[in-house]
């Protein structure tokens, strides 16, 4: 039977019990954020049949504005919330995924970003549909109030061409906003490369998924941390992490130039024959062409190579077992 629906999850030493829910935020200065979502999420989970039985992590990625101050006088007021501080600035995802390492939750983990654009109030609703028996529940953005149109535009363009291209199919839309079950999360921490692209992995380990629409608001307070130059090098780590036919583009395009450079040679040899060149140009054009395409070509065999040898060092686990929900 799913957690908390009519066993109460609710004990007096709710503290030393593990918690069945985890929240994880992760948080690069969001100091004026802390108070004012930390109230919502407590009233969130407290919808959710959870107020005794959440923990909420905060991970600090190295913020400078005092946000890990603000959380630690929030833990001293309320057990339930832990702090993750990093050393430096590591990143969302290396965020998202300290704060899966850390979560005891027996139940589910729930990731959701620390800016008030991921609203609490859709909690109780991915909770529902966890205990329908959904294992990841995927919260999918329909409008983003102040994303500028080019913003809007790219991620657009972005999710075609991954989907396209990778091995994976992500939503259009799909954030870094869901609910993983227990099984889900541990599956996500066995996987052993280090680029986490949370948002294809999530998709990537499989199990039942169900998605839930939401309107995300603008941020609370401060200002977004991805900038157009952060964004493209997030998409393309997306890409590298997901699919290696870039690589293999060389290949086909060496072997396209070659098919031509065939063709252009026959009309070059056949000029020669005609004899109406300046000497030298045959065999000068010649060589260019053939060499060209034999260089594209050989690269375009090393990419096939490299691609597999990626494949084998990111050591994915072969395949991941889905054991009976307890
Ligand atoms: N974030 C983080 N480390 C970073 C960048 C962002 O922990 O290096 C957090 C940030 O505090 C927020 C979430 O990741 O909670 C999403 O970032 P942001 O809101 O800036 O991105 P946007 O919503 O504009 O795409
Ligand atoms: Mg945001």
């Amino acid at each position: 039977m799913p957690y908390g629906e009519n066993t109460s999850p609710v004990t007096e030493a709710a503290s030393t019990k593990p918690p069945v829910l985890s929240l994880v935020l992760p948080a690069c200065n969001e100091a004026a954020n802390v108070a004012p979502l930390h109230e919502r999420l407590a009233r969130a989970v407290e919808a959710a049949g959870f107020a005794d039985a959440a923990e909420f992590i905060w991970v600090d990625d190295g913020s400078t504005d005092g946000t890990a101050e603000r959380v630690e006088a929030l833990a001293a007021a309320d057990p339930r919330v832990r702090l993750v501080r990093f050393s430096r600035n590591f990143g969302h995802m290396a965020a998202l995924t300290a704060g899966l390492d850390a979560a005891r939750a027996t139940g589910a983990v729930i990731m959701l970003d620390a800016d008030g654009q991921h609203p609490p109030e859709l909690i109780p609703d991915l909770v529902a549909r966890w205990r329908a028996g959904a294992e990841i529940v995927q919260a999918v953005r329909r409008a983003t109030a102040d994303e500028p149109p080019l913003k809007r535009l790219t991620s657009r363009g972005f999710y075609r061409l991954l989907n396209h291209l990778g091995e994976v199919r992500l939503p259009e839309g799909a954030s870094d906003f869901r609910l993983l079950d227990r099984q889900v999360a541990d599956a996500l921490r066995a996987l052993p490369e280090r680029h986490r692209f949370v948002r294809g992995l999530v998709h990537w380990v499989g199990f039942q998924m169900d998605t839930v629409p939401y309107d995300a608001p603008p941020r609370l307070a401060g200002r977004t941390k991805y900038s157009p130059a952060r964004m493209l090098l997030f998409a393309l780590d997306g890409i590298t992490s997901f699919s290696v036919k870039p690589l293999r583009l060389a290949f086909g395009l060496g072997a396209a130039v070659l098919v031509l450079a065939l063709i252009y040679g026959i009309y070059v040899i056949a000029t020669w024959a005609a004899g109406r060149v300046v000497p030298g140009w045959t065999s000068l054009l010649l060589v260019v062409l053939i060499m060209g395409s034999i260089q594209l070509l050989t690269l375009g065999v090393m990419g096939v190579y490299i691609g597999r040898i990626y494949d084998e060092v990111k050591q994915r686990p072969l395949y991941i077992v889905r054991k009976p929900r307890r």
